[in-house]
């Protein structure tokens, strides 16, 4: 029999299954709070619940579903994760800790991803499923948990892993509500990032929320920008960006286009005015991450000499921009290196974020 997942109920139907297994009502906020505020990792850690209720719990309920199926940690402390969901499909999920103490988790919001950008890893495996809510929420939650038993928070979560969160729009928006709800992190610690569905774009900016958005823009030029991300073809840039000023105008929040720098491809002078002129006058800023290799891309990421040359260009229009420090690369954990071919180390059972090399790990 399939048992149901806790992470899966709001309290009105824990309640309901915990007076079907004849338990007294209270019990279900005893159980939250045992799920959300002391993270506890299986049903026999309730101390305050009953044996007897524990172990009726356990017959029809379990705490979670996602099974660890690999781990791989790299020089730099990132540490990446291939989990196995129920029907046995594979995702992937990274934690980056950072010098000043924040520890950000990148979640995945489906298997494979139907966008096909070339560069992409991810893209080139092709779609598998949407994640539900509760697939997608416990991917933090597993690293929330285990960071709390050694005395750290988890304090950012970016949407940033395997798939097009706004292609499971409704899926990621709850996880977004579960994420604040149950592990306390403020919307505005929580970034989603879209390769540009320009209709959610404008859905998200009515949501009235203070999470971030992040866009993969990547190109300034149509034609060039459709042979990168496909999706252009369906919104083009003109499309993307009155999707990008509506949100702009609605939440008085800035954008962030993330540019996955390529040499020769988008980080000469010419891109950058042609970028500075479709960015003047925005409110926004441009995170340019070097590109990372993948196998079935053949571009190589742009030198530092020519991204300088691409900011100034760009700060001429007041467009200001950052380098983003790759992470985890070691161990293809860098951003569009994500696809589960479970080539990594078999995870021991039981397995813990393990401690991080010096300097990287600092107490908040
Ligand atoms: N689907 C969403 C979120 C996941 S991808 C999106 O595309 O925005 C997260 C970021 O990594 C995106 O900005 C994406 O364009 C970028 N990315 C993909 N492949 C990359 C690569 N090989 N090198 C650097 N960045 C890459
Ligand atoms: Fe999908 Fe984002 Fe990768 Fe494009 S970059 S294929 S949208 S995960």
């Amino acid at each position: 029999m399939n048992r149901v997942n806790l992470y899966a109920l709001e309290l009105e139907q824990l309640r309901d299954l915990v007076s079907e297994l004849g338990e007294k009502p209270f019990r279900a906020r005893q159980i939250r709070d045992w799920m959300y505020g002391q993270r506890v990792e299986k049903l026999a850690d309730m101390h305050n619940l009953p044996g007897a209720t524990i172990a009726r719990l356990a017959e029809v309920a379990a705490l979670g579903e996602l099974e660890l199926a690999a781990q791989q940690v790299s020089r730099d402390g990132t540490i990446k994760r291939v989990y196995r969901l129920s029907d046995g499909q594979l995702i992937e999920s990274v934690l980056m800790p950072y010098a000043d103490g924040r520890m950000t988790a990148c979640i995945s919001s489906q298997a494979g991803c139907a966008m096909g950008c070339v560069f992409c890893a991810t893209g080139q495996m092709g779609f598998s499923r949407n994640l539900q809510a509760t697939e997608i929420f416990e991917q933090a939650m597993l690293f929330a948990r285990e960071l709390a038993t050694r005395g750290e928070r988890l304090s950012n979560v970016v949407f940033m892993g395997m798939g097009e969160p706004f292609h499971n729009y409704e899926a990621s928006l709850a996880a977004v509500r579960m994420l604040q709800q149950r592990l306390g992190i403020g919307a505005r610690h929580i970034t989603i990032s879209t390769v540009g569905l320009a209709p959610q774009i404008r859905r998200f900016a009515d949501e009235g929320l203070q999470v971030k958005l992040a866009v993969s823009l990547h190109k300034s030029d149509d034609a060039q920008r459709s042979q990168l991300l496909p999706v252009n073809r369906r919104w083009d840039i003109a499309a993307l960006l009155d999707a990008c000023r509506y949100y702009c105008a609605r939440t008085n929040r800035r954008i962030s286009f993330e540019w996955a720098a390529i040499a020769g491809e988008n980080d000469t002078a010419d891109e950058a005015r042609r970028l500075g002129r479709l960015l003047q006058g925005l409110n926004c800023h441009v995170n340019i991450i070097p590109l990372n290799l993948t196998g079935g891309y053949t571009g190589i990421p742009a030198d530092s000499r020519h991204i300088e040359a691409f900011q100034a260009a760009l700060r001429s229009f007041g467009v200001g921009s950052t380098v983003r420090v790759r992470r985890g690369i070691d161990i293809a954990a860098g951003c569009g290196q994500l696809k589960t071919t479970l080539l990594l180390p078999q995870a021991r059972a039981g397995s813990t974020i393990p401690a991080m090399p010096n300097g990287v790990n600092s107490q908040p």
